[in-house]
């Protein structure tokens, strides 16, 4: 069973997937200055891409009606659901998403939980773990921001580097809420190659069940691949969600080289190769305008369109394939049976 914006329905009506996206968001960290409504023209494009993080505007994504046109794109390449993790601080929209899902097709699972602590308001940031742990459960139990619209995943749970004091007890509130709804937990790590250990270990102290863990952002994370294989034994699940971002270094920093859509390939087809194939997560994560087709980007459909050629090229094994498009992404999303 899979809880989408539109409520619950059968894995087996569900094809290819998407794990890790966002479809409504605002990701500009409060407090940065610069016009959030300005128009992105054709001659700036390419430029406001490649500095996808110094564009107030291009970090916002509020229109109903162009997501419904972009998730209608990703159903024409094949695409049956996609996961929007914008969570509560990104600007989520579940009235706008169910609309969005209802308009093009495409089945649409919303996220419970808190982005990093810059984007939270005060008044939660006090909240205790127990409280925080209320709010998740309830967001997929009862539905999010006074809507009866259930969220089907936790987070992505968002940390810093380092942690700070509200991402740690938000970690705990998501071990927690976890365990009293079934729903599996994503985390955006911090910027630094211990960052995925620590949320490790955090969730499996407060009991957390570290097959329905994703750690996102290996792209940048481990962009060599060093240090990703200690977390696979642990059982969680490794996503590489920058693909489509075809850039020689990270934006957010000149001293991370990232690797490109063929190099990612090649590094999960390492780890598929030493007996982790069904514990990676594929995805694009986009969250600025210009990755979008309306300005000119890949769009949601770049996976399905043209690295499943790149797959095809290095030889991947079909079950492989359909690991990656498919059955990882459902396993996580299915949620348990018999929640409290
Ligand atoms: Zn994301």
């Amino acid at each position: 069973m899979i809880r989408t914006v539109l409520g619950d329905i059968s894995s087996d009506m569900i094809g290819p997937i998407l794990l890790h996206e966002h479809l409504l968001f605002d990701i500009v960290p409060p407090g940065t200055p610069g016009d959030r409504q300005a128009d992105i023209r054709a001659e700036d494009r390419w430029q406001v891409d490649y500095r996808a993080n110094e564009c107030a505007a291009n970090a916002v994504q509020t229109d109903v009606a162009i997501a419904a046109a972009e998730l209608a794109h990703y159903a024409a390449d094949g695409g049956s659901l996609l996961v929007d993790q914008s969570i509560f601080g990104l600007a989520r929209d579940p009235e706008g998403q169910a609309r969005a899902s209802r308009q093009s097709g495409v089945h649409v699972v919303a996220a419970a939980g808190t982005y990093v602590e810059a984007y939270v308001p005060e008044d939660l940031r006090t909240l205790s773990a127990e409280a925080l742990a209320d709010r998740f459960t309830a967001e997929v139990t009862d539905g999010m921001d006074g809507t009866d619209i259930r969220a089907g995943l936790i987070g992505e749970m968002g940390c810093s580097w380092p942690m700070t004091a509200f991402e740690r007890r938000a970690l705990e509130a998501a071990a927690d809420a976890q365990t009293r709804t079934g729903a599996s937990i994503s985390v955006h790590p911090g910027r630094h190659d211990t960052a995925c250990a620590q949320v490790l270990d955090i969730l499996e102290a407060n009991g957390a069940d570290l097959c329905h863990v994703v750690l996102c952002h290996m792209d940048r994370t481990h962009p060599d691949g060093t240090g990703i294989r200690p977390l696979v034994e642990r059982g969680a699940v490794v996503e590489w969600d920058f693909f489509g971002v075809e850039s020689s270094h990270y934006w957010m920093t000149d001293e991370v080289e990232l690797p490109t859509d063929l190099g990612r390939l090649r590094l999960i087809r390492d780890l598929a190769g030493q007996g982790f194939g069904d514990q990676i997560a594929i995805s694009h994560d986009i969250c600025t305008k210009t990755r979008l087709r309306h300005w000119g980007g890949h769009g949601y459909g770049h996976i399905l369109r043209n690295v499943a050629t790149l797959m095809q090229r290095l030889e991947f094994p079909p079950a492989l394939v359909s690991a990656l498009l498919r059955d990882t992404p459902l396993r996580l999303l299915n949620m348990k049976e018999n929640p409290q």
